[in-house]
């Protein structure tokens, strides 16, 4: 496939999806609460992407039936809105977003506590934003991929975390998911990052072991020891002086 370099013409587009997306954030955000139903977040999500002339990105790919993936506790990655799933003091809601803006695709997520949440729980989402950030200090010209996914490595070995390695961020542009593939750990990339390119880096990182598997429903992935589980995500342009957040929160 190789890695598609954006214009700076196609880069603003990508910063208008990634606006929206924030939008998004930004209403799920007040609208968390012990309480409210995913299906409710699903419907409020793809309210506001269609008031913004964007698309929903996840809606139809390969099949997926919803605007936003909301992963509950143990819930990794991918999982279903439901009318059944109503918030409750204590959970951990992690929602993904993507939005398609003039044919450009914004990607983000961000986990969330309800209500009062665990000590623990607490650390998870604090360690997962931390990889995220620590990752992204290298997204920068000349710099190598494998930095971005050692940083991201440490920061969860610091944490005692355990790192996802099914899943793993991407290259973002015209399609959600581009060259290159980014492992949240080492593996010897050699991939040089170069001004122009666009990738969403995306650490998944559980209180217990690595392993996740996905549900009968052939989506949701949940850890295989029922621990909770925590995604942060964005997406973010390599320049000569750092990364640039496309979906940088309001
Ligand atoms: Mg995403
Ligand atoms: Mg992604």
């Amino acid at each position: 496939m190789g890695i598609h370099k954006k214009s700076k013409f196609e880069v603003n587009i990508m910063k208008q999806a990634g606006n929206i997306v924030a939008l998004v954030h930004a209403a799920m955000k007040d609208t968390i609460k012990e309480g409210v139903t995913t299906f409710e977040l699903d419907e409020l999500a793809r309210k506001i992407i269609k008031e913004n002339k964007a698309e929903p990105t996840f809606l139809g790919y390969h099949g997926f039936p919803f605007t936003i993936c909301a992963s509950l506790n143990e819930q990794v990655v991918h999982g279903f809105p439901s009318k059944e799933t109503v918030l409750k003091n204590g959970d951990i809601i992690s929602i993904d977003i993507g939005a398609t803006y003039k044919g450009f695709v914004g990607d983000s997520a961000w986990t969330y506590p309800v209500g009062e949440i665990s000590e623990e729980k607490k650390m998870l989402l604090k360690a997962t934003e931390e990889a995220l950030f620590a990752g992204l200090e290298h997204m920068k010209h000349h710099d190598r991929l494998e930095n971005v996914a050692g940083n991201i490595e440490d920061v969860a070995k610091k944490y005692n975390l355990g790192i996802v390695r099914q899943y793993g961020g991407h290259g973002v542009g015209r399609e959600m998911h581009e060259d290159p593939f980014v492992f949240n750990y080492r593996t010897n990339n050699p991939l040089v990052l170069e001004k122009g390119m666009t990738i969403a880096i995306e650490p998944m990182l559980n209180l217990g072991c690595d392993d996740v598997y996905v549900l009968d429903d052939g989506w949701t992935v949940v850890t295989q020891d029922k621990k909770p589980s925590a995604h942060f995500e964005h997406t973010v342009h390599v320049t000569e002086d750092g990364p640039e957040i496309l979906t940088k929160l309001l």
